[in-house]
């Protein structure tokens, strides 16, 4: 039997999502003939190519002058110059020809459309009024600040993909409304039955290929997010419509927090099953019956074509025993460095390729209301041994010739990482790495130094709301205190540090956001973090908010008939604030923090500025105005919690 796993677009373009590699890895380790395709960075490189230029230059030529947008136009305007220097770029992100990098960083090269210009928004004018792009290179290097312009450039480009192509474009989180909590098909189905545009004809050639290349009896399709599952439906339809025959599966991320109660047979006109939770035991247990020695009503947490849902009980394979991932099959030589943003924390996730990893499955805390915590990514704790880890990394760096490990961690437990530290120490085992731990009081200087010792490079973690009530009402068992003392110790140790923070958790009043946005810029200015990123709570059906919404003063919002996909629920938060109106503000401020700028600003400021750049809209301004109280946060809190 030929397997053949396909990771969905899109996903990053700097490196590949493991899950693929993850399978590939374990169904070899069974003496499977398994291979993996990445079709998200295929059809990325596809459209950003001299063809493609000319491929998307052809609707938008033809938009009507109302559908026009600045993107499309500059595009139009510089249409020569587009097709001349892509081909160049991508070598150069792809870090195959470095020289490049003098004549992008001229500014002389490439074509700056809209994108360049927006930079200025973010940057608080108040500070820096000199071309922000000029200002926020500061003393970066050619190739990092020739590597920024280069990614503006394509975000550039992916901005006309959307206006002038295919409106659900994006580089992430492609098409992702069709699927995200959508209660039925209905929207996807129609998505699906639309004649192919550029997006949709590039994709179903690259799924033609890989079947000619592979011909798979048997194709597993990932998608970890909502922004992978109209990608996956439209290779799942090719496969379907050019070879009847070869069995179809959809699992990941997305099928197992949105599809636990679906009822959809449309479904599976693309898919012949559908699997939830941790892949392998499903699969062995679907390759058993493919090979009729297993009985259908023996599947394991399977969806099958008659939309029964299967679930005969079979222990899961141990963590330990799940397989080493391999890269093998993947293009690792054409994935894209990118620069986003120039803050060096923050840049890990789009720059360089790094081998994934987990120390552990699961998290061994399961408490936070807000998280999955019942459902099996979250809630099946298991460890496998130092030893295992070990020969799992020293086997990639032998396959990748790559040393960066990202852990890739709900929560890496602090024992394990000191018995891993230790172990790469004892063995002289070079590697760098980074990892998502919780800010607990384990991590004292003893072992952050260790871990920086051992290769660490950066951690992240979620200080969530600054705030101590709101900590303890989310059962995240940290305080404020101890997460300054933590972070600090990373960040004396030589650590980057980056903070999840979150906004609009139950309860939450002004009061609570502004002080938790002096908090943070307190944290920044003490060096104990240095990155960070405010998320807006959302309320999901798994996390203890959304099955007790009584306990955290909300009310949920009267269930839909769901058929289809099911994970956020909206609510209504008892105490009627409106949080919209502190997003902006927050986002700019941190942005800010992230370049070292504002941290001597008062943060009422943030909040004023975006009143103004709420321009015309009169009534957030007037909501905003009276919201905003003084800080009640003493100006040297985390200085003293750190003394
Ligand atoms: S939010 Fe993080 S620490 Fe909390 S239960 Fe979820 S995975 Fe664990």
């Amino acid at each position: 039997m030929r397997i053949l796993s396909i990771i969905p677009p899109m996903t990053q373009l700097n490196t590949p999502y493991p899950s693929t590699a993850y399978l590939t890895g374990f169904l070899r380790s069974r003496g499977f003939q398994a291979d993996q395709a990445d079709l998200s960075i295929a059809l990325a490189l596809k459209l950003l190519s001299a063809e493609g230029m000319q491929a998307i230059h052809e609707p938008v030529s033809a938009l009507p002058r109302k559908q026009q947008t600045p993107a499309t136009r500059f595009f139009a305007e510089h249409f020569a110059s587009y097709c001349t220097t892509i081909s160049p770029v991508i070598r150069f992100l792809q870090g195959r020809d470095p020289s490049v990098a003098h004549r992008i960083a001229s500014r002389h090269y490439l074509p700056e459309g809209p994108r360049f210009t927006s930079l200025e928004r973010y940057i608080n004018s108040g500070q820096h009024e000199a071309d922000a792009l000029e200002w926020a290179f500061g003393a970066l290097g050619l190739q990092d600040r020739a590597k920024h312009i280069a990614t503006l450039y394509l975000n550039d480009l992916a901005d006309v993909i959307r206006d002038g192509v295919d409106p659900r474009f994006e580089f992430v989180r492609y098409a992702e409304s069709l699927a995200a909590s959508q209660p039925t098909f209905d929207q996807l189905q129609a998505a699906l039955a639309a004649p192919h545009n550029l997006v949709d004809a590039t994709l179903h050639a690259l799924t033609l290929e890989v079947l000619s290349r592979y011909q798979p009896d048997l194709l597993l399709i990932t998608a970890p997010f909502p922004g992978n599952v109209y990608g996956a439906f439209r290779i799942a339809q090719a496969v379907k419509h050019a070879h009847p025959s070869t069995v179809t599966v959809l699992g990941g991320g997305y099928c197992n927090t949105e599809l636990r109660a679906m009822d959809e047979p449309r479904v599976f006109h693309y898919f012949d099953f559908i699997t939830l939770d941790a892949g392998e035991r499903p699969l062995l247990a679907l390759i058993e019956h493919l090979q009729n020695k297993r009985p259908l009503k023996q599947l394991v947490r399977t969806y099958t074509r008659d939309h029964h849902y299967v679930d005969f009980k079979d222990s899961d394979i141990a963590f330990s025993e799940s397989g080493t991932p391999t890269y093998a099959g993947l293009p690792l030589d054409d994935y894209l460095s990118l620069l986003d943003m120039l803050n060096p924390m923050h840049r890990l996730w789009s720059d360089g390729r790094w081998n994934k990893l987990t120390v552990a499955h699961g998290c061994y805390w399961k408490k936070c209301s807000f998280c999955d915590v019942d459902l099996d990514y979250i809630s099946r704790y298991e460890l496998a041994t130092t030893d295992v880890l070990i020969s799992r990394i020293e086997a990639l760096i032998d396959e990748t010739g790559q040393t960066g490990f990202h852990f890739v961690d709900e929560a890496a437990p602090p024992k394990a990482l000191k018995s891993l530290a230790n172990a790469l120490l004892r063995r002289r085992l070079d590697i760098s790495w980074w990892g998502n731990i919780r800010y607990e009081k384990s991590f004292d200087a003893g072992l952050c130094q260790l871990l920086a010792d051992s290769g660490c490079i950066a951690i992240t973690g979620g200080l969530e709301v600054a705030s101590d009530r709101l900590l303890k009402l989310m059962k995240k068992g940290v305080s404020v205190a101890q997460v300054a003392r933590v972070t600090r110790a990373f960040s004396d140790a030589g650590i980057l540090v980056h903070a999840y923070l979150m906004y609009g958790f139950p309860t939450q009043t002004a009061q609570d956001t502004v002080d938790a946005l002096e908090y943070v810029r307190q944290l920044f200015a003490a060096g104990c973090i240095h990155s960070g990123f405010f998320h807006r709570f959302t309320c999901t059906v798994h996390s203890p908010v959304g099955r007790h919404p009584e306990q955290y003063g909300v009310s949920l919002s009267p269930p839909l008939r769901t058929t289809f996909a099911n994970n956020d629920i909206n609510f209504t938060d008892l105490t009627g604030i409106d949080h919209d109106v502190f997003g902006a503000a927050l986002r700019k401020a941190l942005y800010n923090y992230m370049h070292g700028i504002g941290l001597d600003v008062d943060v009422r400021d943030w909040f004023e500025q975006a009143t103004s750049a709420a321009g015309t809209h009169r009534k957030t301004r007037r909501r905003l105005r009276g919201a905003v109280p003084r800080t009640t946060v003493p100006p040297n809190l985390i200085e003293r919690a750190l003394a």
